[in-house]
């Protein structure tokens, strides 16, 4: 069986490391390769940081608009592969087909905003703040920067960085998730045809040896981390102990609220997708639906008829609304959870626990699942799922349900669904999350906008995507400068 190769310097390079994991097929268990894994992934990623640094100091000293050029390029190889770019996807993680075209096109989005870089990294200068002194601020980059991301998006997560990073003149190093390493090879015989130094952009592979080389490496000066929130603790606090600048999006547990006067068919319809897209496995997946005044009845059965119309399978077949959760044990500990809910007193609406696939059979497959009457003050309420599961809880008013929003220990996103517009204004005001939808079930900024976590959603200052980005990978010089206006008469 393959295993992969690290991309490092310009060129594939087999790992230093000793030993391997497999990478499945969530749908089948069909082994698709091996990826490095554990000793040696370290040594890989000192390789990795040498050329980049030699790297970095040639780009550096490109012009942004010719550094640019390069992306547009990258666009164009991305959009003519996006039909096999989703395939792998679809092949490794198991979303559907649909949901991996969609993934691509939101990669592409950040191409595009980070080929604003010209504009985007602009300083600041005024003229005489002093008589015959000017001041400036400009903008540099780091150095060699890295990022850490996670399985459920093979694709797109990279992109909220690469290219901002690569943009305003630094090298940077990928290091995907061990679970779905094959899109970025894919990505990465894209970049292969780039006219950009040798190890400008690298490709490592490993899992917690490789991360934990990429925090202690003195010459990393930047790390972008996307994963579950007790790694970006880790990851934050260590890379910033190292004196790294550090962003890192954890894990979530996104609210939605549904007032009485929310369009009811349209609402269930929205919720729905955002519960069961992607199998649950999205950091903006609504997970606990609540019902305000006393249409949960009417908005129950709303959610209960467009849920059963979805369609579980292999997301490379037709007319497929949900793959399978990304592992065996995944799958294990969301039926776990799904029992703990029921001995925490809630009752089961809708059952996905034991789904059969036919010809799917050994897929890591669950149908939709509702709970209703989830306990307020039980574990479940407070726990991310990461899984096909929508709760259902009723409260008496918005005062309440805000109170429930702002008490969890996760700020990603909240959704309000209303006709009303005080209502709408009030929540987008008061909600402590980071990302709000208002009458949207999946408030995911596009690439113009900062993915803004809050809370134990995120660590740091600056988020990834459009101008933070753009921050987050220089660093700002400022000047003063005297010229005396008795100087130019000399000639
Ligand atoms: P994960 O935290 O297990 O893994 C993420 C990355 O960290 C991987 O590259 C992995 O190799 C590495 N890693 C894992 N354990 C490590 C350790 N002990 N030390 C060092 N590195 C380690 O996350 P996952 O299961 O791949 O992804 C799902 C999680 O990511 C969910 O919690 C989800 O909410 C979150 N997520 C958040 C966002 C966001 O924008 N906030 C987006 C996508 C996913």
């Amino acid at each position: 069986m393959e295993i992969l190769k690290n991309y490092i310097d310009g060129a594939w390079m087999p790992s230093k490391a000793t030993e391997t994991r497999d990478v499945v097929n969530p749908a089948t268990q069909e082994i698709l390769v091996r990826v490095p894994y554990g000793g040696g992934t370290g040594a890989d990623v000192d390789l990795a940081v040498q050329s980049a640094s030699k790297a970095y100091r040639e780009w550096s000293k490109v012009p942004v608009i010719k550094r640019t050029q390069v992306l547009y390029k990258l666009k164009a190889l991305m959009e003519e592969q996006s039909e096999t770019l989703a395939e792998i996807i679809t092949r490794e993680s198991g979303k559907t087909y649909g949901e991996s075209i969609g993934e691509i096109q939101r990669a592409i989005e950040n191409i595009e905003v980070a080929c604003g870089t010209p504009m985007l990294m602009a300083g600041d200068i005024i003229e005489d703040i002093a008589t015959g002194i000017d001041e400036m601020m400009i903008r540099q980059p780091l150095g060699v920067a890295a990022c850490i991301t996670p399985f459920n998006f093979p694709g797109m997560i990279v992109f909220w960085f690469l290219p901002y990073a690569i943009a305003t003149g630094n090298a940077f190093i990928v290091k995907p998730s061990e679970k779905v390493p094959l899109t970025m090879m894919k990505i990465f015989e894209l970049i292969d045809q780039l006219d950009i130094p040798k190890g400008l952009v690298s490709l490592v592979h490993g899992g917690k040896e490789s991360v934990d080389a990429i925090l202690e490496h003195p010459t990393i000066k930047a790390i972008s981390f996307v994963g579950s929130t007790p790694i970006a603790r880790y990851i934050y606090s260590k890379g910033t102990a190292n004196g790294k600048r550090v962003q890192a999006q954890g894990g979530a547990k996104n609210p939605v609220v549904v007032l009485p006067d929310a369009d009811l068919e349209m609402s269930a319809k929205i919720i729905a997708d955002s519960v069961y897209g992607c199998a649950g496995q999205r950091c903006l997946a609504a997970s606990t639906i609540i019902t305000v005044g006393d249409q949960q009845g009417q908005i129950k059965e709303a959610i209960y008829e467009t849920v059963k119309t979805r369609t579980t399978g292999y997301g490379l077949d037709k007319d497929i609304n949900m793959g399978p959760v990304i592992t065996p044990e995944s799958k294990t500990r969301i039926q776990g959870l799904i029992q703990q809910g029921l001995d925490e007193g809630a009752n089961l609406l809708l059952d996905g626990r034991n789904a059969s696939i036919p010809g799917y059979e050994k897929g890591n497959f669950l149908t939709p699942t509702i709970l209703e009457n989830v306990a307020l003050d039980k574990e479940l309420i407070r726990t991310e799922i990461f899984g096909p599961v929508m709760s259902l809880v009723a409260m008496k008013n918005i005062d309440e349900a805000l109170q429930f929003v702002n008490g969890g220990n996760y700020g990603n996103m909240a959704c309000l669904f209303t006709s009303s517009g005080a209502s709408a204004r009030r929540f987008r005001n008061e909600a402590d999350a980071g990302n709000i939808g208002i009458n949207i079930g999946v408030a995911a900024p596009m690439a113009q906008f900062p993915f803004s976590g809050w809370k134990d959603s995120f660590f740091g200052d600056l988020h990834g995507q459009g101008k933070h980005a753009i921050e987050f990978f220089t660093q700002t010089k400022v000047v003063i400068e005297r010229w005396p206006n008795i100087w130019s008469r000399k000639f």
